[in-house]
């Protein structure tokens, strides 16, 4: 997969990720899905990037 697009709407620094940029601190795909682990989330730190996958 050709991960050098940098989608400017999505700003991302988990370089672990399989989708993420090359060369930018961006995201390559075009969208993304956030979801939550919780039940009641109240912080940040509740809330998951679903598009994640593991290099
Ligand atoms: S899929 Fe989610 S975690 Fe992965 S680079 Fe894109 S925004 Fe970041």
């Amino acid at each position: 997969m050709d991960n050098s697009y940098a989608n400017e709407s999505i700003k991302c620094t988990v370089y672990q990720c399989k989708n993420h940029c090359s060369s930018k601190d961006n995201c390559s795909l075009n969208c993304i899905q956030v979801g939550t682990h919780e039940c009641n989330p109240t912080v940040d730190q509740c809330t998951d990037c679903m598009s994640f996958e593991k290099k």
